[in-house]
């Protein structure tokens, strides 16, 4: 047989009948991977969907959030603005506070008279500058560093006494207590920590704060808006 024959022959075979095996899973797995892309991208759009639903605000950011804002403060405290003097209100000599709490305050020390307790209106809004003498000559008096002085006055800019939303509060029966932790011991400060809430008052400086000293003499008023936004940083990170 020469070589032409031998091609012939084998072309001349007869085409082996051939069972392929279809595997149904290999056919379903195929169009898996087809569908795949479009199956991730619904996948993390019902994810998205359900999270935001779950968590209507952005609380991812809250820790990094806190760490910004503490990344603010200087010597503990944090930064205030100072308030336009069309919202401040002399309430009595030298006293003068944001326009919105003068009423929540005057009456607060309507009822406490009423239960037999005398307080006394210590300090209310300080100027930056007034903040700034405070702050500085105080220090040199004393002759302390800032890092002292700011654990019980805080230094020019980082007072919520620039707000008009801050109060210091004595007993008038017990006037050597003022600006003293002993305010504490004084019916007026036990008669505060019975009730100022409801008049929307709240210790700026409890003794759990992290930052400032104890100062049961200092409140602050967050029974509006404003005041709220004023000190959410605080309310958030003390
Ligand atoms: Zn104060």
């Amino acid at each position: 047989m020469d070589k032409k024959d031998e091609i012939n022959q084998i072309i001349d075979l007869p085409i082996a009948q051939r069972t392929y095996f279809s595997n149904p899973y290999s056919n379903l797995f195929k169009k898996l991977l087809l569908i795949s892309p479009f199956l991730l991208i619904a996948i993390s759009f019902s994810a998205l969907r359900l999270k935001s639903y779950l968590y209507p605000f952005p609380i991812k950011n809250l820790y990094s959030q806190t760490q910004e804002n503490n990344a603010h403060r200087i010597l503990g405290h944090l930064p205030y603005g100072e308030i336009s003097e069309d919202k401040l209100v002399l309430i009595e000599p030298n006293i003068e506070v944001h326009v919105d709490m003068s009423k929540s305050l005057l009456q607060m020390r309507e009822d406490a008279k009423k239960d037999g307790i005398y307080l006394t209106f210590l300090s209310g809004y300080r100027s930056v500058k007034l903040q700034n003498d405070i702050f500085y000559s105080l220090k040199s008096i004393r002759n302390q560093v800032a890092a002292e002085r700011a654990k019980v006055s805080a230094p020019p800019g980082y007072s919520e006494h620039s707000t008009g939303f801050a109060i210091d509060i004595g007993d008038a029966k017990n006037r050597d207590t003022d600006f003293e932790v002993e305010f504490e011991n004084t019916n007026a400060f036990k008669w505060l920590k019975m009730n100022a809430a409801k008049y929307h008052f709240k210790l700026s400086f409890n003794k759990n704060n992290k930052y400032i000293d104890y100062e049961p003499w200092h409140w602050r008023y967050e029974g509006s808006i404003e005041a709220l936004k004023v000190f959410e940083n605080s309310n958030r990170n003390d």
